[in-house]
């Protein structure tokens, strides 16, 4: 198994892969590029998936499928799904069981199905890089992602042959790529603005602990919706010249997208942007208008206004759940695309009073910062594989040196020219093959040192057995000299293969060594949404509040209502809507196997674990009997695809 844990970004709009190299966070690169776009196309013929998908939704929207992550782990019914249908050019559609399909190219793929190609992708580009398989993976999700997108992440992990040995929170990501070096005190700001999404987070680190206190976002806050409000200007403007609407028009939305993106960009830069568009849309006479349009930075501003205000409200209210004062912040971090725009810089800074950190990459930091997170998992183990290995390697190198000495030793013994040598040579060549396998001895327990008395032992018996040799090969006839010749190559060979062995084992020591200094750190997360559970009048009774460690474990008594009732069933929502039913639907879960009794008497003890993945598993007890108590689980819809099987029509 490959000794590396990757660290993946797995964004809307931008995905990022990076590996940890000698202690080192390393960002890899597809044809030199670290960013790598979150998009899939299907034509009949072929499928694409990052740069060149990127590429081909120019010319062929409807086949391109991209920010699914928007609709991953959300079922067809729900706001966020019906508001990407508006936006998207490719056609979401119902399953049979409820769930969401996306079409392209003739074909029907699930959101958790784009994510496992776009995550393939990924592990690809890490496997050729590295130059073997990678099997595991930290993989980073927004810090306001609920159970059903966490659980629907692990499973695209797992449809693309990666295990996600942990998620971790985007925003604590980046905050622990900043912090991992320093083992310092202090208090930081996460401020997360990418392609779909926003996440501010505030977080203390105390040397090696890392603690998230409170995080905040909206899922529906990104920088395409700040295209989407320029769009919506140039629209306007061109209706009004024209009295004919380009969002109409699935051509016309892509270019301006295009132009408005390319103008957003710019607009970093310099203080104004041309946007023309000569073709975007025929008019009844059958003629383009020729339109064009000028974007300063001053109007894209003002556009932009409304969505950079609600970030400084999500700040406001995440500080006020931290109980932390914008005076107590120590540094503040910008990850994602849209943070480069100034107004976004400006408004950040005049919040928190600080400059924002410039000395991280918004678009790596978070891989950057997940793989770092996995090799902090992993040190250990790493550590303990490369001394194995270390061992294993100096155990070789023992066995060759032994093989070679009882050769030499003998050679040595019948120097003076004794009339039999060969017979006995091939005899003592025998017994040196024969040798048990040699295992290092406690004292070897200083493996370099052991290494270096080993090697002096290996050139020296290199030095007897040339001398043995010119001595020998001149007292003995020729029909002898040849077998001696022969033995003297294979005990080189031996030898040889015994300094190889050395030098392997003195290498995967070394790196053990490092492995032994990777900081041990403790990250406490979050839980961004409550959980809880819906009563008979559809309120949501909150079992785990919002901002509550994970993981987490909370326990609460059930029983029936009616007389003789054998089962029970609880709906687990979350979210912070008082109506449960205005939350997100974890899952159904039925009690089974209750002992029929009167009305209210039966006692069952439900127990809600959240794990560090901020992943729900629930077990019941009945508290008279002390009887586990069976459950019965039914997928949440935002998890269901097109039917059961699906799963095993997966990629590698
Ligand atoms: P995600 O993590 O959601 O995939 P990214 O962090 O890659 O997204 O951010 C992508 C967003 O950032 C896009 O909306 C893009 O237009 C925007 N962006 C990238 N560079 C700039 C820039 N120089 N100025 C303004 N916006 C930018
Ligand atoms: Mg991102």
């Amino acid at each position: 198994m490959s000794r590396y844990i990757l660290g993946i970004d797995l964004g809307t709009l931008n995905s990022c892969v990076a590996i940890v190299e000698d202690g080192h966070a390393v960002v890899l690169s597809d044809d030199g590029r670290t960013t790598i776009p979150s998009a899939v196309a299907l034509t009949s013929e072929r499928e694409l998936v990052g740069h060149s998908a990127r590429r081909h939704a120019m010319t062929d929207p409807r086949n391109t499928l991209v920010v699914t992550k928007r609709i991953l782990g959300h079922p067809y019914s729900s706001p966020e799904v019906q508001a990407a249908r508006e936006r998207v050019a490719y056609l979401i559609s119902p399953s049979p069981m409820g769930g969401v399909l996306l079409e392209a190219g003739g074909h029907q793929l699930t959101a958790v199905q784009v994510a496992a190609r776009i995550l393939y992708l990924l592990r690809d580009i890490a496997s050729r890089t590295i130059g073997e398989s990678v099997k595991e993976a930290v993989i980073s999700v927004p810090a306001h992602f609920n159970e059903v997108q966490r659980r629907a992440t692990k499973l695209a992990a797992e449809y693309s042959g990666l295990e996600a040995v942990r998620l971790i929170n985007e925003p604590t990501a980046a905050a622990f790529a900043y912090g991992y070096r320093r083992g310092e005190n202090f208090t930081l700001a996460v401020y997360d603005l990418g392609g779909g999404t926003f996440d501010v987070t505030i977080m203390k680190a105390q040397g090696d602990r890392f603690e998230v206190i409170a995080t905040d976002g909206d899922a529906y806050l990104g920088g395409e919706d700040f295209d989407h409000a320029i769009m919506d200007w140039l629209a306007e403007e061109f209706r009004a010249e024209n009295n004919k609407d380009p969002r109409e028009d699935e051509a016309a939305c892509t270019q301006m997208k295009e132009a408005v993106e390319r103008a957003k960009h710019d607009l970093t830069e310099v203080e104004s942007a041309r946007i023309e568009l000569p073709y975007l849309l025929k008019l009844e006479d059958g003629n383009y208008a020729a339109f064009e349009r000028e974007l300063t930075r001053e109007k894209l501003e003002e556009l932009c206004a409304p969505a950079i205000e609600r970030t400084r409200e999500l700040c406001a209210r995440c500080l006020e759940s931290a109980h932390v004062r914008k005076d107590d912040i120590d540094a503040v971090l910008l990850v994602g695309g849209q943070t480069r725009m100034l107004a976004v810089r400006d408004t950040v800074r005049e919040f928190f009073g600080l400059e924002p950190r410039r000395d991280i990459n918004p678009d790596e930091v978070v891989a950057m910062g997940a793989a770092l997170y996995g090799y902090s998992l992993s040190a250990d183990r790493l550590r303990d594989e490369a001394e194995e290995a270390a061992e294993e390697a100096f155990a070789v190198a023992l066995k060759q040196t032994a093989k070679a000495r009882k050769v030499v030793e003998a050679l040595d013994a019948d120097s003076q020219g004794d009339a039999e040598l060969a017979q006995r040579l091939s005899h003592v060549m025998a017994e040196a093959e024969a040798l048990p396998p040699m295992v290092p001895a406690e004292s070897d327990q200083d493996l370099p040192a052991a290494v270096e008395g080993l090697r002096q032992e290996m050139s020296a018996l290199q030095e007897k057995l040339e001398q043995v040799a010119d001595e020998t090969t001149e007292s003995a006839s020729e029909e002898k000299a040849q077998p001696l010749a022969d033995a003297v190559e294979v005990v080189g060979d031996w030898l040889a293969r015994a300094e190889r062995a050395s030098k392997e084992a003195e290498e995967r020591f070394e790196e053990a060594e490092e492995h032994a200094k990777a900081r041990k750190v403790e990250l406490s997360d979050v839980v961004s949404h409550a959980l809880g559970i819906a009563s008979a009048e559809d309120l949501l009774s909150v079992l785990i509040e919002k901002n509550a460690r994970v993981p987490a474990e909370k326990k609460g008594v059930f029983t029936t209502n009616q007389d003789g009732q054998t089962e029970v069933e609880i709906r687990v929502f979350q979210g912070e809507d008082p109506r449960a039913s205005e939350n997100e639907l974890l899952g159904d879960f039925v009690l089974t196997g209750i002992e029929p009794a009167p009305r209210l008497t039966p006692k069952i003890q439900v127990t809600f674990s959240l794990d560090a993945d901020g992943i729900l598993s629930v077990s019941a007890v009945d508290k008279r009997t002390g009887a586990q108590q069976g459950i019965t689980v039914k997928e949440p819809l935002g998890l269901r695809g097109l039917s059961p099987e699906e799963t095993e029509s997966e990629i590698d």
